[in-house]
């Protein structure tokens, strides 16, 4: 680790608000797994600040366990202290995790919308050639890599955003949809339902096309440099007065954003943060406009951490889903829970990631839903591989995709 600025960094003042009381660590899945003290909140959190104040060194055991965390903030959510976890370990990340070449390659790509449409095009050749199939028997993260990655849409279906959508019926206001970077290209289908939505509401939907990506999994990484470089640009790009808001529909991005004021001392940070807010949210309050056709199909919905945790939106999803007629909504018991995504953690920590996925697989086949609605691009691809994988024939989808298709025309 490199020699702290201890006493006076942000993180390090942070972990001093721990009170080791124990609240947090009944909720925190690696706890749950392990059963170890140090793979706990409050056992990361004493670790960190030892290392701060360099008590300890940062031995592959104590890297091993703060690596072994999701970031998923369920112990935010429990810590009556208000202990900013997420901020803390990024922080520690930061100084201690050496990215490889291969992870750095790849986090750049997300920075420019050319290179990521250029990497989409080539790993959908490989894929039609049949490389994928190959590579996925290759050892190591490359193999992972490639059993991990979804088929790639055709280029026409990774089509952005029209810059424009205008209002149906009565013009209620104008909004900005975040295109962001791994949403426009493996779920430029859900822009498209969550513009839909947004429109039949009344407002008129801007395509926020650049910059591509907000910083939000470069922060999840341990690069607060690059995360918060992104961040800027973002916010100097939405200096807009006329919008009333800007819409996110990845539940990481619109947590990362809301917060730009805590991890960026400007007023365009403080602007994009106090008017940034999940699709979700935004219209249980402005979508009363809305109208959806009877359905009887019975849904399971699973809360995305950083929405649930990250920014505390535990119930616009399902109030949404309860104005269709006719359709059954059944929360999956332990919904708070993570479902082992959390960014590239499944490439990371493929045993954890699997064992934390295959106890809510559990729920989901015993709940009898054939469709599984999670609001995040990580825990949908994460929850088509478990269901694929265990042969369930249930639908994953988008809760806006959902919603979407079933609006009165
Ligand atoms: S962020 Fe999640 S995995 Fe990490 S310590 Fe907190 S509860 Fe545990
Ligand atoms: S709940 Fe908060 S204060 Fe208590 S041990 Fe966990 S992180 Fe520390």
């Amino acid at each position: 680790m490199s020699a702290p600025a201890f006493p006076d960094t942000a993180a390090y003042l942070q972990s001093l608000d721990c009170v080791h009381c124990g609240l947090c660590i009944e909720h925190c899945p690696t706890y749950r797994l392990t059963g170890r003290e140090t793979a706990n909140p409050r056992g990361r959190v004493s670790l960190m600040r030892a290392l701060y104040e360099r008590r300890i060194t940062a031995t592959p055991a104590v890297e091993r366990e703060l690596d072994l965390c999701l970031v998923c903030r369920a112990c935010e959510s429990a810590c009556p202290s208000g202990v900013r976890f997420a901020e803390i370990l990024a922080d520690t990340r930061a100084r201690l995790r050496r990215r490889g070449a291969l992870r750095r390659w790849l986090f750049s790509r997300l920075e420019s919308r050319r290179r990521l449409h250029g990497l989409a095009s080539l790993l959908r050749l490989a894929q039609g050639l049949g490389l994928a199939a190959l590579a996925r028997r290759l050892p190591g993260r490359i193999g992972r890599l490639a059993a991990y990655a979804p088929p790639i849409p055709p280029r026409r279906a990774r089509r952005p955003l029209p810059a424009r959508t205008p209002a149906q019926g009565e013009h209620r206001g104008r909004v900005a949809l975040l295109e962001g970077c791994v949403m426009s290209i493996l779920f430029a289908e859900t822009h498209r339902d969550t513009a839909r939505l947004l429109a039949a509401a009344g407002y008129e939907v801007l395509a926020l096309r650049e910059p591509a990506c907000c910083g939000a999994l470069h922060e999840h990484d341990g690069d607060p440099a690059t995360a918060r470089r992104l961040l800027a640009q973002l916010a100097a790009a939405v200096d807009d007065p006329g919008i009333l808001a800007f819409v996110s529909n990845s539940a990481g991005c619109g947590a990362w954003t809301r917060e730009a004021a805590r991890h960026l001392s400007t007023e365009a940070a403080e602007d994009l943060g106090s008017r940034t807010l999940d699709w979700s949210r935004f219209l249980l309050g402005h979508g009363g406009a809305l109208r959806f056709r009877q359905e009887s199909a019975l849904v399971a919905y699973d809360a995305p951490c950083h929405l649930h945790h990250g920014q505390r939106e535990t119930r616009a999803p399902e109030e949404l889903l309860a104005r269709v007629p006719g359709l059954r909504v059944v929360p999956l018991p332990g919904t708070e829970l993570c479902c082992g995504a959390a960014g590239v953690y499944n490439l990371d920590h493929p045993e954890e990631s699997s064992r934390l996925l295959d106890l809510k697989l559990d729920e989901l086949a015993a709940s009898g839903a054939g469709i599984l609605l999670t609001g995040n691009p990580g825990c949908i691809l994460q929850w088509r591989a478990g269901v694929r994988r265990r042969g369930l024939g249930i639908s994953v989808l988008h809760p806006a995709s959902f919603l979407a298709s079933r609006l009165e025309s």
